[in-house]
């Protein structure tokens, strides 16, 4: 049965083709399939509950028959030559955060526990348990990720969706803005970022020390905005940027999660993701922004989509 399922993403992901993963830059919009929000182990039927143990009994160090695995994982975090988006990128640690919570596991990356979980994992999806974060491992996480945006979800429903009507919007405080340009978002999403932000805060005192970190660089973007920029040839071709952006819907955030020295806060350079990847508000984010209902698109760690109540499946408010 997993092998079918497995079948079926793989299919969906080679039907959607090579646009399906793209480097965007700004404003992903690439299609995927109307899918459900989210498909955690713990759902699956029991013939396909991981035999590995749970990742909430796991201990960190007391799988020695996975001690190959972990060295291999030790070495490959900053060593594995891959292009999840179509463009070549060495390591995968830029993805760590996502994928421990993604394998249910709190432990070191280069730790036996983390493999242990990893393995539990790919057998719940149909994959070799190794317990070795590869490619093909990284392909499935990287498809069920896509698939849990949920503009990606809307995209798929409707086509590139209108823009909100100008009363659902609501501007942004200044002092929740980064930079100087003013910012709108559907105030349904904005009220949900702004309980978002204020429990990072109170949880971790490396957010709230960080005066910048959460802050807001861009929320709405009407559709003739979009339009407009896409008049600059070769600005929206999937790859810069796409031509049917997120923000359109008011309800995608840009937020700063920290930058790398010399990087931006919305730089694709590698360098730049890699640092983002490491901060306090990112893991925070990746750890719990799901409970807010914002989902993050995994390239760009500064891009957050939140789920509407009228779209919402799997998604928690
Ligand atoms: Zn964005």
């Amino acid at each position: 049965m997993r092998w079918i399922l497995l079948a079926a993403v793989l299919v969906a992901a080679a039907i959607l083709g090579v646009g399906l993963f793209a480097p965007t830059g700004r404003d992903s919009a690439e299609p995927g399939p109307p899918f459900a929000n989210s498909m955690p182990p713990a759902a699956l039927p029991t013939s396909m509950t991981p035999r590995f143990g749970s990742p909430r009994t796991e201990t960190c160090v007391d799988a020695p028959r996975f001690a190959a695995a972990a060295a291999r994982n030790a070495q490959d975090i900053d060593s594995l030559a891959f292009a999840p988006f179509r463009r070549p990128e060495t390591g995968w640690r830029t993805y760590a955060p996502h994928i421990a919570v993604e394998i249910g596991s709190s432990c070191a990356w280069d730790s036996t526990g983390f493999a242990n979980a990893l393995a539990g994992w790919q057998q719940a999806n149909g994959l070799p348990p190794s317990g070795v974060l590869d490619v093909a491992t990284f392909d499935v996480m990287q498809v069920r990720w896509h698939l849990k945006r949920p503009f990606v979800i809307l995209n798929r429903a409707i086509g590139c969706p209108p823009g909100p009507p100008q009363d659902a919007l609501a501007v942004a405080d200044p002092r929740e803005v980064y930079g100087g340009d003013p910012v709108q978002a559907r105030a349904d999403a904005l009220a949900a970022l702004r309980r978002m932000v204020a429990d990072a805060r109170a949880q971790d005192p490396a957010i709230a020390r960080d005066r910048q970190a959460l802050l807001i660089f861009s929320g709405y973007r009407s559709p003739e905005e979009n339009d407009v920029r896409c008049l600059i040839p070769g600005s929206c071709d999937n790859v810069s940027r796409a031509p049917c952006s997120a923000h359109r819907t008011g309800l995608a955030f840009d937020l700063v999660v920290g930058a790398a020295p010399g990087g931006r806060v919305d730089s694709t350079e590698n360098f730049n993701r890699l640092a983002q990847s490491q901060t306090p508000a990112y893991r925070w984010m990746v750890r719990n922004a799901h409970r807010y209902g914002f989902v993050n698109y995994v390239f760009e760690p500064w891009h957050w989509e939140w789920s509407p109540p009228e779209q919402r499946g799997a998604t928690r408010a």
